[in-house]
């Protein structure tokens, strides 16, 4: 019987004609190949964790979740070679092992480092860029099961198409990353007046290697995370602490007042002014890897814009108005990150200082209304939607959004000239892949 796959948050499914699990680069190859030959489509699949369709196929799902091997790691140069199916939790323990780590990271680590960069998935802090900035080269499988090389001597526009890719150019089996010597983190969490952090951002943001804001909705409070890399030896907190910090307070405190407001939404006003008095200061001291990444276990949906940093304050008074402006029973806080720009040409980074700005709803309730009212907001911006993020987006608004778009196209219409790889989504977020022209632009 066809199995039937969902994605984490359990709103995504789909019954692929079959579901592959490949264990290595030469089996990935084979099980491309075979679909090609049969006339299905494929779609490779990391963890599940985007909220979109990006993953759903009646085809062939290529699932990676044997291939997480790490097959070379030089702690000298910091270029570490691993299968594209890693859990970045896997990878980033690995890498510890010798004495590395990733620059940067964001907020969980249950992903695929696949399905991470094919996002641009990214954590904060305006000197640092997103992930997919660090692969140096990788190993793609394209349609007919070849393996292509890509870095940057070999195919530049390649390379630059492929770092954050939306699984449209092939499945990828192999990275190659640039890490950093192993380091430790110095956070401290803590709720302050929402109008004071917005009037002193730039300095905050400028004077922290990670800084991050959650905004609590209904209320003047926002929690900020400021981080600072140290060499002081770790003092995790105590279990008491990390246990209501880190699992009571977002998993069943936030779960239940959720439920709560879904049941009374009138109330949900009050019921985050409680929450947020619970809420206390919280610092955490510790190897990197430990420190950025979290467990959720509240299910919910996301979208989250990337927009130009400058606009950062103003877009999100913006989306705080909103909620209260039309009393909805959001409890999620609206985050709020910043990286530095990079030069992949599906990033949502590229060629500028970036804020994002993350809304969030529990699962089961409504957000389409809230998600469309904070997109029209993004979009005076230049807003470009996370990959793997909800949105309501298509091929032709994104276009103007992104310098790099028609490049992305040349590089996609080389490399899947038959659209193996374009699935439901990707047709409405790329458009079909365009006729290539030899040697220029489609
Ligand atoms: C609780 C939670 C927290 C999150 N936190 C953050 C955060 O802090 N920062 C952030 O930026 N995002 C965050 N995200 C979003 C998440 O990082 C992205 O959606 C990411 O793509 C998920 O990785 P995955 O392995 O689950 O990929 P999937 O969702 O399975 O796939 C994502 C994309 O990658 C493609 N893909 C997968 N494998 C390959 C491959 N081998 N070759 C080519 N393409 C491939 C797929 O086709 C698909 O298009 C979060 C999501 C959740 C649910």
């Amino acid at each position: 019987m066809a199995e039937k796959w969902r994605n984490w948050a359990r709103q995504q499914t789909c019954t692929p004609a079959r579901i592959e699990r490949p264990a290595s680069e030469e089996q990935l190859s084979e099980v491309v190949a075979r679909a090609a030959r049969d006339g299905l489509r494929i779609r490779p699949v990391g963890s599940g964790h985007s909220f979109t369709d990006t993953c759903l196929t009646d085809g062939v799902m290529v699932d990676q979740s044997r291939m997480q091997r790490v097959l070379d790691a030089d702690p000298t140069t910091g270029l570490v070679t691993v299968e594209a199916g890693i859990k970045l939790h896997r990878l980033t323990a690995e890498l510890h092992r010798h004495g590395l780590a990733l620059e940067n990271q964001g907020d969980i680590d249950t992903q695929s480092l696949a399905g991470a960069l094919a996002t641009a998935t990214h954590g904060t802090g305006e000197r640092f860029r997103n992930l997919s900035a660090n692969v140096v080269a990788c190993r793609l499988v394209t349609a007919t099961g070849e393996v292509v090389e890509i870095d940057e001597a070999r195919d530049p526009d390649a390379w630059r198409a492929a770092r954050v890719s939306v699984g449209a150019l092939g499945v990828i089996s192999h990275y190659t990353l640039r890490c950093v010597p192993a380091f430790r983190i110095h956070r401290i969490d803590e709720l302050r007046p929402a109008a004071d952090v917005l009037a002193d951002l730039d300095r905050l943001v400028a004077a922290h290697d990670h800084f991050e804001l959650l905004a609590l909705p209904h209320t003047d409070k926002v929690l900020t995370y400021a981080s600072q890399r140290t060499d002081r030896p770790a003092a995790p907190p105590g279990r008491l602490t990390a246990w209501w910090n880190d699992d009571v307070l977002p998993n069943a405190g936030l779960g239940a007042a959720c439920r709560f407001a879904r049941l009374i939404p009138s109330a949900a006003p009050g019921v985050a002014r409680a929450v947020a008095g619970l809420i206390g200061r919280y610092e955490q001291l510790d190897d990197s890897y430990r420190v950025y990444a979290h467990q959720r276990r509240v299910r919910f949906t996301e979208m989250e814009y990337a927009i130009p940093r400058a606009h950062a304050a103003e877009a999100l008074e913006r989306v705080r108005a909103l909620v209260v402006d039309r009393r909805l029973p959001v409890l999620f806080p609206i985050e709020v990150r910043f990286t530095a720009p990079d030069d992949a040409f599906l990033s949502t980074a590229y060629g500028r200082d970036t804020a994002y700005i993350a809304v969030h709803q529990v699962a089961g309730a409504e957000y389409e209304a809230f998600f469309r009212a904070v997109e029209a907001i993004m979009d005076e911006y230049e807003g470009r939607p996370h990959w793997g993020k909800r949105h309501f987006q298509t091929a032709a608004a994104l276009a103007p959004r992104y310098p790099g778009w028609q490049d992305f196209q040349a590089v996609r219409a080389r490399l899947d000239p038959d659209g193996v790889f374009t699935n439901d989504y990707v047709a409405r977020v790329l458009g079909p892949v365009p006729v290539s022209v030899p040697g220029g632009r489609p």
